[in-house]
């Protein structure tokens, strides 16, 4: 990743289904809550992985529906597609390492000879992933059978069976822990090996994560019996691994606080705002309080009273200007001041704020120019913008306690986003 120019001080390579996403909890809280720990501690200096048994297709679909950050990398199908940055570059040398004794064709020539075997949906089929369903009393039939034919034909495979349906044959070389350990290589070929890895996984393709020599491990409380039972049998006095006792991302913060890889409080956690000076002021740690306290002003969690107003105006500057996503320009202070009318108007409703890829470069001697996204979740819709702020943090004259002011905001819908009800897109 070239955003680093040193070695990540932290590289989280998560699952996504049932580890970062809960999909038994409507609200989203533990998610929410990493994403604010994250921008807020982690993301100026450290690394987000994604790696999922989802096609590209049912990861873009996900990232719809859930509130989930920007990865630097993402790792899909299995271990198969590693690509990186926001237009999800392929990885070219991991593709050309994949092709070795394999070859597609004859995957789905031999394949189709098989009866008990169902095609998956045609966006699961991808270039080294050939996905099948087939019933739980033939798998193993099944399995040994295709293994021994590719074999003779030249190919090396991998054999997946999950779920108790899904089965996907990939190249030997292929799968979740495979690609991390192609990752480290390649971090460490360019003297950037991430100080810490910390790998997060609740089911049995997983399990390989757990395997890649150094990494911390946290198996989240809701973790399938297959994943414990692995690690049961083969990594039971790891001291690196643990059983984490809260599901999905909430165990992923837990894992960050046991192992002592950093900061472990995410700002979701505070409920006091009224001090508007935070230790450590950094742009990413206001830009995250600010968009938390403008979320619970509309869901009514915060007081109706003129105390909250009044800390983000302080925050803004008098002469600063805030460029509307439609275009529309008006003075920061007259935007909060627009806010009045709109206490509580999300109360009760699905709705949430989040930052994502708080990216901060310093131009000035206390001045720094921020580019992040603002996310909304409003019932099922899902809107963005890309923020570029001017932010100006200053020590205060009496004390090491800097203040942060905000100088400037310009926002500008992201692809997708702004066609539907403008109106409610408050700041
Ligand atoms: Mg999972």
């Amino acid at each position: 990743m070239d955003r680093l120019k040193a070695p990540a001080r932290l590289m989280i390579v998560s699952d996504l289904d049932h580890t970062m996403v809960d999909h038994h909890d409507p609200e989203n809280m533990s998610i929410l809550r990493f994403n604010a720990l994250w921008e807020a501690h982690y993301r100026h200096d450290s690394l987000l992985v994604f790696s999922t048994g989802r096609s590209p297709t049912l990861y873009k679909q996900l990232r719809k529906e859930k509130p989930m950050l920007t990865p630097d990398i993402t790792i899909m199908s299995v271990g198969t597609e590693i690509t990186y940055g926001n237009k999800m570059v392929p990885d070219d040398g991991w593709v050309e390492f994949l092709n070795k004794k394999w070859d597609r064709k004859i995957v789905t020539e031999e394949t189709s000879k098989f009866p008990e075997l169902t095609l998956q949906s045609e966006t699961e089929q991808r270039p080294h992933k050939v996905s099948f369903y087939v019933d739980k009393d033939k798998a193993q039939n099944v399995t040994t059978a295709i293994s021994e034919i590719l074999g003779k034909r030249g190919l090396d495979v991998k054999i997946i069976y999950s779920g108790g349906m899904d089965l996907d044959i990939l190249p030997q070389g292929a799968g979740k822990g495979q690609a991390l350990a192609y990752l480290h290589k390649k971090f460490k070929t360019e003297g950037k090996l991430p100080t810490n890895t910390l790998v997060c996984g609740d089911s049995g393709n997983d399990a390989e994560l757990f395997s890649i020599p150094d990494v911390y491990g946290v198996m989240v409380s809701n973790a399938q019996e297959e994943l414990l039972r692995w690690h049961t049998e083969n990594a039971k006095n790891n001291p690196k691994i643990i059983h984490a006792t809260e599901r999905c991302a909430a165990g992923i913060i837990q894992a960050i606080g046991h192992f002592k890889l950093g900061p472990n409080t995410s700002p979701r956690d505070s409920s006091d705002f009224s001090n508007h000076e935070l230790e450590n002021v950094s742009p990413s740690n206001v830009l995250v309080k600010f968009f938390l306290i403008l979320e619970r002003w509309r869901r009514a969690e915060v007081e109706n009273c003129e105390m909250y107003l009044a800390s983000m105006k302080a925050d803004c500057d008098s002469t600063g200007i805030l460029v509307h996503p439609s275009g529309a320009e008006l003075s920061l202070h007259d935007a909060i001041n627009g806010l009045k009318s709109h206490y509580g108007d999300k109360q009760g409703k699905l709705f949430r704020i989040w930052v994502d890829q708080i990216l901060s470069t310093k131009i000035g001697s206390d001045t720094w120019l921020v580019k992040f996204k603002q996310w909304e979740l409003s019932g099922e819709e899902q809107q963005g913008c890309v923020n570029t702020a001017i932010i100006n943090i200053k020590n205060s004259a009496d004390s090491a306690v800097a203040v942060a002011t905000y100088m400037h905001i310009h926002q500008t819908w992201l692809e997708g986003s702004g066609a539907k009800d403008q109106s409610t897109w408050l700041f």
